[in-house]
């Protein structure tokens, strides 16, 4: 873990002696980030939530089956990896131990014939690279003779600018063409890569895909492992983090949208419908069809440079999420989490009760399994039936223990709330920065001056943004940490 260096933030001072107003509009990680920082320097912050619910894409709401149980239905499973600094760092904050956090006893990636794992990759990223392509079954030495050797280095020559300038502009699925490794290998190893944040293949820059490299493997030194939350989100995050930012003054309007954005002498005002709310500070923490939705609605946010920031940023395919709950167990051995490959859309399965402790307590009373299966990158034209058709399917061939068992209740969401990474797309996607004064962007669609990803970019991008405000006012920033910001050979 190494800190990053704050260009350019020069602050010194430990609180703002002035009062100022901040509203934060979105109380996913990234708007949560950024109000908790602000509220500790002493800013009086009110965070604006659309749903009834925080945490955004990592939220929990209450739902109950036909059977009377009551659990708490999420956006889907989340793996907290190790090297997720700035976001451990918060939640250091609402649990000193990260007592709800348990390490993922593997994680394998499985298909139909046969599965590979990233478990015992904790070494020094070289270390772990070697070890992983000697005892992979998919990569012989004459495959290994075969792969494009040039292509290959630059998953350990990783280097923000040259990375972005060489690959940005071609696709992931061409810089995989070219790097020609076994097609099976392809499959287990680098497939998950290019999936897990949800983007095409087709679309998702071979940049952004080498900074995935990076950033979870060859530049990680904590390897490829992570834990998985104990109980829901709500009642594991949410909920303490509520609690924390009332104790430190700060108000958050869950079910409240901010509709209209509008300049205010040298301020801002904030329209939900029902209120208007003055603010010295903005921080823009929406996801990217929120954001979209916001600027169009709102005269503050005409200004051409601002609209010019949000041309780049569009949402990548949709994807579904779909919880099953199955009336008998899966095998003893199956893991609480695995990737999947060549079984249709199904990316991934996790089993709850190995997870979490209501879907334990299910399990107990009733015997069966809950059962989670997750599709990424869904093409528009796929049906909701003929995606659950196709998930089924693929659990029943890698979990043929499931094919015989009744599904007595299910839940499913499609959403296409993940922002796109596309080639071509990098040089025009936003940073935190913005050229309206004393407003600023936050999400895991913000490009970061460090490698990130996923929940620790909108951490990390939250914290950012909370420091560039507070910059302005001459407060010191909170510090914020990176994985290296080169590869080891570049
Ligand atoms: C199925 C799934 C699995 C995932 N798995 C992982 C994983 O294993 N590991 C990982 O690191 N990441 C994972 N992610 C990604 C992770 O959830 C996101 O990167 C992260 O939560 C994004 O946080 P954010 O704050 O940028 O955006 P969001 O969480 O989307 O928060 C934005 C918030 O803004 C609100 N909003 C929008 N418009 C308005 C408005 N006008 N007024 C008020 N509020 C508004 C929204 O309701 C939302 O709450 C997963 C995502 C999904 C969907």
């Amino acid at each position: 873990m190494r800190p990053v260096a704050l260009t350019g933030l020069t602050g010194t001072a430990p609180r703002l002696s002035a009062g100022r107003r901040a509203v934060v509009v979105g109380a996913g990680l990234a708007g949560l980030a950024a109000a908790t920082i602000l509220a500790e320097r002493g800013c009086a912050v009110t965070v604006l939530e659309r749903e009834s619910f925080a945490g955004g894409r990592v939220g929990s709401w209450s739902d109950q089956l036909a059977d009377g149980t009551r659990f708490e239905m999420e956006r889907g499973f989340h793996a907290f990896f190790r090297q997720y600094y700035n976001l451990r760092a918060l939640l250091r904050r609402l649990d000193p131990a990260l007592g709800f956090l348990r390490a993922a006893p593997d994680y394998p990636i499985i298909t139909p014939t046969g599965s590979e794992t990233f478990t015992g990759l904790d070494g020094s990223p070289l270390v772990n690279l070697a070890k992983l392509t000697w005892r992979t079954e998919t990569i012989r030495l004459p495959d290994l003779l075969k792969v494009d050797k040039v292509a290959a280095l630059e998953m350990l020559r990783y280097d923000p600018e040259r990375t972005y300038a060489r690959w940005g502009g071609t696709t992931s699925k061409a810089y995989l063409d070219q790097l020609n490794f076994p097609s099976e290998a392809r499959l287990r190893l680098l497939h998950v890569f290019a999936h897990s944040c949800f983007n095409p293949q087709e679309e998702m820059s071979a940049a952004d895909l080498l900074q995935m490299f990076h950033f979870y493997f060859t530049g990680n030194p904590d390897g490829l492992l992570f834990d998985i939350a104990d109980r829901p989100f709500g009642r594991a995050i949410f909920t303490p983090w509520l609690a924390l930012l009332g104790q430190l003054g700060a108000e958050v309007r869950l079910g409240t949208p901010a509709a209209a954005i509008h300049r205010d002498g040298n301020g801002w005002r904030v329209d939900t419908g029902s209120d208007s709310l003055a603010a010295d500070w903005l921080v823009l923490a929406a996801d990217v069809p929120g954001l979209q939705r916001l600027q169009a609605a709102s005269p503050g946010l005409a200004d051409p440079a601002f609209a010019a920031l949000l041309t780049g940023t569009r949402p990548t395919l949709g994807f579904a999420v779909w919880r099953l709950w199955l009336d008998r167990p899966v095998r003893p051995d199956r893991l609480p989490f695995a990737g999947t490959a060549a079984v249709g859309c199904l990316d991934n399965i996790s089993v709850y009760e190995r997870c979490e402790d209501e879907s334990a307590d299910w399990h107990r009373a009733r015997g069966g399994s809950v059962v989670e299966l997750h599709a990424y990158a869904l093409p528009d034209h796929r049906t909701e039936a003929d995606v659950k058709a196709e998930l089924l399917a693929g659990l029943h061939r890698l979990y043929p223990e499931t094919a015989g068992a009744t599904i007595l209740h299910d839940r499913y969401l499609y959403r296409r709330d993940c922002p796109s990474f596309a080639a071509g797309s990098h040089a025009v996607r936003p940073t935190v920065r913005t050229p309206l004064p004393g407003l600023v962007l936050a999400g895991d669609f913000v490009r970061l001056p460090f490698p990130s990803a996923l929940m620790e970019r909108a951490s990390a991008a939250g914290i950012l943004a909370a420091n560039v405000l507070l910059d302005g006012a001459g407060v010191r920033p909170e510090p914020l940490w990176s994985v290296p910001v080169k590869g080891l050979l570049a």
